[in-house]
């Protein structure tokens, strides 16, 4: 049946990205951006980095369930070198599909898109998306630095 193959891909893959994440790590120079799931004990901590308004580098670390960990490593493969629009942008995209919806433009989260088999484990939807509101509140407070210059390494008067 297709719907086994698919079942069988989606494991393949959640167990792929969570035994060897991608972009794993924490970038030497930034403040990581905590966040955590109580219900399943996920925490997450993003670092990145932003030049001409694009992601140039990005980093997670933390410790997570397989769909926790799977989401970060997707994540950070699609968000890589797009504009902090774009990223929110796929970031709301990514909300709609997990709950169930059929967003258009699905097609942009690339490999992620097959999260949207979470949709059918409501407990697990905080899991997949708890990457992505790292990363949201990761691009808020970046933005804000990056728009009071981008040389901050002075002291304070
Ligand atoms: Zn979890």
């Amino acid at each position: 049946m297709a719907l086994s193959k698919l079942d069988n891909l989606y494991r393949q893959v959640i167990l792929d990205h969570s035994s060897h994440p991608h972009h794993h790590g924490v970038l030497e120079g930034t403040t990581p951006i905590e966040l955590n799931n109580p219900t399943c004990g996920d925490v997450i901590s993003l670092t990145l980095e932003l030049e001409d308004g694009k992601i140039q580098a990005i980093a997670f670390d933390g410790s997570g369930c397989s769909i926790s960990t799977a989401s970060a490593s997707m994540m950070t493969d699609v968000v890589l070198g797009k504009t902090v629009d774009e990223a929110i942008e796929l970031s709301g995209i990514f909300s709609e599909l997990v709950q169930g919806n059929e967003p258009t433009k699905a097609e942009k989260l690339g490999e992620a898109s097959i999260l949207s088999g979470v949709a059918k484990f409501p407990a697990r939807i905080k899991c997949a998306t708890l990457s992505w509101n790292a990363l949201k509140k990761a691009l808020s407070t970046t933005e804000n630095t990056a728009t009071l210059g981008q040389v901050v390494n002075h002291e304070e008067d």
